[in-house]
């Protein structure tokens, strides 16, 4: 076309979901000048507020960030961010909240968003950039041999042909059941057995934050966990984790604690801090739904050219590690870059697919892993020394070892990489602190060897 001196036809998608990944790829797409058309089942954020109108944050990182900058809407998403330097650990006995920094300063922090700010401006950002949303239009079905899909809204089921469907409908992914009656997915669930609900601290009399604002509290119990993150308007969302039913070892869960009574009584006894800082306790555990938590595997994200699914549609994960939106905006860059790369749609769906693939794998895994550590590792004496031990070997090595929470959080190496390095990594504090009571009496020279031999430095790996 180019030779004949014709313009190349322009390049066209439908996005089905207008979330946080939804309006991401639609932006970034738009941004490269293809025709992007968005369907959205809820109403416009804009106009109708944000469902439940709770404030619902979210902890933002380095990879999450970086996909922003792509789309240059980290300015505004900043503007509205509160930073946190690390966990603020709330020991059981109601004693001095302790902080334990992320990284090594200001340089390495994590933020909180709102999700709805969040959505609305990457919303602007998506429609400033050229593409066209469609609100009140859920994709109920897919004929893809005629590439043509059904949206229902607005009273009536509109039919719309497509060149192709880019999924980003989240976990319950409409577009994924409708693939599956085309092709075997491989889909499976893996349910956490653990849910959560959402409370909330309002602000203190004087207008400002009742605790610590620049950290993500942390009330570790074990077996269950509250957490508490900052929002921009001087308040903090609160999320309870516990199991679904009675696991029949003592601990609380939402079979045993089915009401508000029984949940004061648990906070009286677990959590005697954090209840005067939550005075609608009773409202909210009555009016807020239970969410249930589980990790999706797929080996499949794409039917030929016709479709791919992104984010939670795809890889969906248990929020431990705070990494869901995060990894769903890096898929947003990574498949912007293939389709880059070649105008064949099924060359570039295959080649997303199987790069992201073994990262999805390696961040569902270490989300689930961060639970315990969430829960039961981080006021653990031993959990603290390791953690010590690790600043003091990335100090002696800081281009080989480089502590797990920093690779994932603050870099952006593949999380298939920061998984890897991540065992390598725990198999050596876990050797060096043996029988140890301090780093002090760690015998750094041989940790240095080991380090030497079996972490490469990571600037050299491609
Ligand atoms: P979603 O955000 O779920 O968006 C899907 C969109 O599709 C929605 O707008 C929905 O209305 C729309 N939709 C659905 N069905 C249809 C349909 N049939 N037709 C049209 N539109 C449809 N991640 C982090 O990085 N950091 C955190 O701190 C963090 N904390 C979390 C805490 C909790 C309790 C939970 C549950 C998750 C957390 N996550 C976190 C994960 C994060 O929320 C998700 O990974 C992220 O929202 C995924 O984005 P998405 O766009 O793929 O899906």
């Amino acid at each position: 076309a180019a030779a004949s001196g014709e313009q190349p036809a322009q390049r066209e998608a439908t996005i089905v979901g207008a979330g946080l990944a939804g309006a991401l790829m639609a932006t970034l797409l738009a941004q490269r000048g293809w025709k992007v058309e968005v369907y959205e089942s809820r109403g416009d954020p804009r106009i109708h507020g944000f469902a439940g109108g709770r404030s619902i944050n979210l902890a933002l990182a380095e990879r999450g960030l970086h996909a922003l900058r792509a789309a240059d809407a980290d300015r505004d998403v900043l503007a509205q961010a509160v930073m946190m330097r690390g966990r603020m650990v709330h020991p059981a006995d109601g004693g001095t909240p302790q902080l334990q920094r992320y990284g090594r300063d200001d340089s390495e922090v994590i933020w909180s968003v709102s999700r709805g700010e969040l959505n609305i401006t990457l919303i602007d950002a998506a429609e400033a950039a050229g593409a066209t949303l469609h609100f009140d239009r859920r994709l109920e079905a897919v004929d893809f041999a005629a590439q043509r899909a059904f949206y229902r809204g607005g009273g009536g089921l509109h039919r719309v042909g497509f060149q192709t469907l880019i999924g980003c409908d989240g976990a319950g992914s409409t577009l994924r059941a409708q693939m599956r009656q085309r092709a075997d997915l491989g889909e499976r669930i893996d349910w956490l057995g653990h849910g959560y609900k959402e409370l909330e601290i309002p602000p203190a009399a004087d207008g400002g934050f009742r605790i610590e604002p620049n950290a993500l509290h942390i009330w570790p119990r074990g077996r269950y966990m509250c957490i508490a993150l900052p929002n921009d308007e001087r308040t903090f969302t609160v999320t309870l984790f516990m199991a679904m039913q009675d696991e029949g070892k003592g601990d609380p869960s939402f079979e045993t604690v089915p009401d508000a009574t029984a949940a004061r009584a648990l906070f009286e006894r677990d959590f005697p801090d954090a209840l005067p800082l939550i005075p609608e306790l009773d409202h909210d555990f009555e009016a807020n739904p239970i969410g249930t938590l589980g990790t999706l595997y797929l080996d499949r994200w794409h039917l030929g050219g016709h479709a791919v699914l992104i984010g939670d549609a795809a890889h969906a994960m248990v929020p431990f590690h705070g990494q869901g939106m995060n990894c769903a905006f890096e898929d947003c860059v990574a498949l912007a870059r293939h389709l880059d790369a070649t105008p064949d749609l099924a060359t570039a769906y295959a080649a997303f697919e199987a790069e992201r693939m073994p990262d999805a794998a390696a961040i569902q895994k270490m989300a689930l892993d961060n639970y315990i550590e969430m829960r039961d590792l981080v006021d653990d004496p031993g959990f603290l020394l390791q953690r010590e031990l690790e600043l003091a070997l990335q100090a002696r090595h800081p281009t080989r070892f480089i502590p797990h929470y920093a690779m994932v959080t603050f870099m952006r190496i593949p999380y298939s990489l920061a998984l890897e390095r991540s065992e390598v990594q725990r198999g050596i504090l876990e050797a060096a602190t043996q029988g140890v009571a301090s780093v002090a009496e760690v015998d750094l020279e041989a940790v240095d060897r080991e380090v030497l031999r079996s972490l490469p430095p990571l600037a050299d790996i491609p």
